[in-house]
């Protein structure tokens, strides 16, 4: 009566479901590199090296623990390129009464490993991935009549069933669910950002560093300077000294771009989160202690948890709820290409330069830089969805397709309809302006519009909304951008849409 037990490269936590119950004599556990997983997109290097390391530490800390586990490490020859066949040869050598395994993060891997109990010929029990707050029929009866799905109603639930920044009374604590008007103030280099948390690369990670230069080397991004936590120990670490040293002004510069800055006030913690070395809601707790203790404000403390008690819910749910087809979704009909700069950085927009040049650095970019300057250009350039969101899985180290899809396809893109978001985060040059320092140091003149050295968001911002007048016009969030445009002089909106056509038939030159 053997089981095998199948643990994925995100599931790097000893709670995991699947291990639940399961005895260490007995039992095989298994887990493996493979070509299939590493390989069905372009995947930074970073990240790349950050879930192989992590699995080569979890595995010997499961070997530690007395755990029987079958490990296959990468090699561009093994015999095995995908889990399935890794899964069939262990389940013959142990003669395997059962596989057992938690609910992947993918819906194309969740097809596959839903057909193993016919190709395999043994039972196959996928259990219920219990790191996440709201399961997902539990999400589903949430949803369940709503046409919209609105994050803030979601996520006040989350408040009342977890208790977090609750008071005693059932009210939310500092009298407000959200405070989000505090948390959009531009940073001008004061308090100065600290230094994010680093890891030396151990032997193992430096082994993996190796591997992935030598069998990955056309893939987006570096592995120089690798500097991520492989470990929950060291993730741990990584959070304490974002509590310590970022979260007290997390909320005031949470909207903030810098030029010179990558990482400012973020957390820089949602790559340990999606692979398991971190516990969302244990996160959670921990900011709540520092508000109670009175070591960081309630705008940041509260801004904080939504994130991930609210958004990273919210955005998994809407994945399980909708795929297959949430996937194909392209509402506004985006057909044009992903301009090749997306993987060289090589654009005069000093914006994107910046966003593109960390995030191949890093295998990291934070929220903003994400959603208002590469996902805002690509919305009102009107990417096709399928290649951005095929461009946001592979650059960032938290990239798996749960979360990618929703921020990307629905808060990005509005290709869902505006099922997630109510209205496009649609954003002429002024809002990088007001939030970043980057214009001042740009090729383009960020209060022109129809100059030939005029910032393109701007004229483009004025194409996406007159090209869209049917899908926006009628939206109250966006009545007022009607307005203004159509306040403005004929003469001047055919410049606007004249610079704008020339720039889309020329993005490649931006
Ligand atoms: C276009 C786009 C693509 C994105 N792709 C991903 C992705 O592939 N993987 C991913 O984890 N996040 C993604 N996000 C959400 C968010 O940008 C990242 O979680 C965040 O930048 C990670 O950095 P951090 O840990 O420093 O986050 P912080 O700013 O410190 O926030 C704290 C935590 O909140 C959570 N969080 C914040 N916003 C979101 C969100 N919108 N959805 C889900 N979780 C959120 C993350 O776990 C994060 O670690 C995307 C956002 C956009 C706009
Ligand atoms: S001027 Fe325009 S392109 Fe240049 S940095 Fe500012 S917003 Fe970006």
């Amino acid at each position: 009566m053997a089981n095998l037990i199948l643990i994925l490269g995100d599931q790097l936590t000893r709670g995991i479901s699947a291990l639940n119950g399961a005895d260490r004599e007995r039992d095989l556990v298994v887990m493996a590199e493979v070509h299939d997983e590493a390989s069905y997109t372009n995947h930074h290097k970073k990240k790349i090296v950050l879930l192989f390391s992590a699995m080569r530490h979890f595995a010997r800390q499961l070997a530690n623990d007395g755990w029987q586990v079958h490990y296959q490490a990468y090699r561009p020859d093994n015999k095995h390129q995908s889990l399935e066949a890794v899964v069939d040869e262990q389940v013959k050598q142990i003669t395997a009464d059962r596989v057992i395994t938690t609910e992947c993060g993918e819906w194309r891997l969740h097809e596959q490993i839903d057909q193993w109990h016919d190709r395999l010929g043994v039972p196959v029990e996928i259990r219920p991935d219990t790191r996440f707050i709201a399961g997902k029929d539990e999400f589903a009866v949430w949803a369940k009549g709503r046409k919209q799905l609105r994050m803030e109603f979601f996520y006040r639930e989350m408040r009342r069933k977890t208790g977090l920044l609750m008071t005693s009374d059932g009210e939310p604590e500092g009298g407000r669910w959200n405070f989000d008007a505090e948390n959009r103030k531009k940073w001008t280099g004061k308090p100065p950002a600290p230094a994010p948390f680093r890891v030396e690369p151990d032997a193992i990670t430096q082994e993996v560093i190796g591997l992935v230069d030598e069998y990955f080397s056309d893939h987006f991004g570096t592995t120089e300077d690798f500097h991520f936590a492989v470990t929950a120990g060291d993730a741990q670490a990584a959070l304490d000294h974002f509590m310590d040293f970022a979260l007290p002004c997390f909320g005031d510069f949470q909207d903030a771009i810098s030029d010179t800055e990558d990482w400012l006030f973020h957390s820089i913690i949602s790559p340990y989160i999606n692979c398991g070395l971190l516990d969302p809601l244990a996160v959670c707790e921990a900011a709540a202690q520092a508000w109670y203790a009175g070591r960081a404000p309630i705008n940041a403390v509260e801004g904080f948890i939504r994130q991930i008690l609210g958004w990273r819910e919210f955005v998994r749910g809407i994945y399980w709820l909708n795929m297959p087809g949430y996937a194909q979704e392209n509402r506004l009909g985006n057909t044009r290409a992903l301009p090749w700069f997306y993987w060289t950085g090589d654009t005069k927009m000093r914006c994107m330069h910046k966003a593109i040049d960390a995030t191949r650095r890093n295998a990291y970019a934070h929220h903003i830089q994400r959603l208002m300057v590469t996902g805002n250009f690509a919305l009102l350039a009107g990417i096709k969805p399928e290649e951005i969101c095929d461009w946001y899985l592979a650059v960032y180290a938290d990239a798996f397709d749960w979360v990618e899809l929703p921020n990307v396809l629905g808060m990005v893109m509005h290709a869902d309809g505006g099922y997630l978001g109510s209205k496009p985060y649609a954003a002429s040059g002024k809002y990088i302006q007001r939030m970043s320092d980057h214009c001042a140091n740009c090729h383009y003149k960020v209060n022109k519009a129809t100059e030939e050295d005029a910032c393109p968001f701007n004229a483009l911002y004025w194409h996406f909304i007159d090209r869209h007048r049917d899908d926006f016009a009628n939206n109250p969030r966006m009545g007022m951008m009607y307005r203004n445009w159509d306040k403005q002089k004929p003469e001047r909106r055919d410049a606007l849409l004249r610079r704008a056509g020339h720039l889309l038939t020329n993005l490649e030159q931006l």
